[in-house]
């Protein structure tokens, strides 16, 4: 990969309600170059494409299914056959509490008739738009908490796989990344169950940035917090971490997470982000909400 890659969270997740099959359409349309899939399993074991382990700050689940909470009074998707989360409304991110939404700005809650659907469905229709466009934009998948699927006896690496290998997907000329915040799972994805994926440590928190040499040895790449390689601004210029340039000797590339054109905090405009990060820092791709504007950003 040579060229800066712009990845669709969650589709143009700045546009339109995440993971809606319309968000990824509008980011086919932009240009991207992946198009990104948080995945669940449902109770029959299905993999479906949304970012939480729980229904209630996306769908209207609380309002469909009173008494089908757990104690901590959250929604599972896992309590749920695929057919009955067909059913949901799926609407814009909001906080379940209080019922407000997180991006006040952004397309409005309860507005739409956005459903639920699984990877397959997502793939086919991704891959369906290549097909009539003559395209080849890839995907970008993300297995979300292993841990947790293990603990209710769910096996989503493995049916995750399959599905890639049903669609095609099985190697790293494939055009598919494949993306895991557990460092153990994904290390089993490579040297155990021996994908030859692309694949991507995602990193959370600020001590996993010592472990890149072990990254290498399983993984391609590296999906940092972007705040991990900004060090300090000093008289107006940034200082960067050592993360991308020793990511660079290892031979991972790295694509940071999440540009949002509408969470700028120490930055004054979109373009100061990812005039910083992606030309000065040198990063090779990061995930935004807002795809179009760095597609055209990365053409000018
Ligand atoms: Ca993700």
């Amino acid at each position: 990969m040579n060229k800066k890659v712009v990845i669709a969270h969650r589709g143009a997740s700045g546009y339109l309600p995440e993971h809606t099959m319309e968000s990824k359409a509008m980011a086919f349309a932009m240009n991207v170059d992946f198009i990104e899939q948080d995945l669940v399993l449902s109770k029959d074991d299905v993999p479906i494409v949304i970012h939480d382990i729980y229904l209630d700050d996306v769908t209207d689940i609380a309002t469909k299914y009173t008494n089908r909470k757990r104690e901590d009074g959250r929604y599972y998707v896992v309590d749920f056959t695929f057919e009955e989360l067909k059913t949901l409304q799926v609407t814009e991110r909001f906080n379940p509490k209080t019922g407000k939404q997180y991006f006040s700005s952004r397309f409005a809650k309860g507005i739409g008739d956005f459903k639920i659907h699984s990877f397959a469905e997502e793939i086919a229709f991704i891959q369906g738009l290549n097909q009539s466009t003559g395209k080849n934009i890839g995907i970008y998948p993300e297995i979300k908490e292993p841990k947790f699927h293990k603990n209710e006896g769910k096996k989503i690496t493995e049916i995750v796989l399959k599905t890639l290998a049903d669609y095609s997907y099985t190697s790293k000329e494939d055009n598919c990344i494949l993306q895991c915040f557990d460092a153990k799972e994904l290390k089993r994805i490579r040297k155990e169950l021996k994908s030859e994926l692309f694949l991507v440590q995602l990193i959370e928190f600020e001590e996993e940035t010592k472990n890149l040499k072990h990254f290498a040895t399983y993984a391609d790449g590296i999906g940092p917090w972007y705040k991990q390689i900004l060090d300090k601004k000093i008289a107006g210029k940034w200082e960067f971490t050592s993360l991308v340039t020793e990511a660079h000797k290892l031979g991972l590339q790295v694509h940071p997470y999440t540009f949002r054109a509408d969470k700028l905090d120490e930055f004054t405009s979109f373009d100061e982000l990812m005039q910083t990060l992606l030309i000065e820092a040198n990063i090779d791709g990061a995930f935004t909400d807002f795809p179009d504007l760095m597609v055209d950003f990365l053409n000018k």
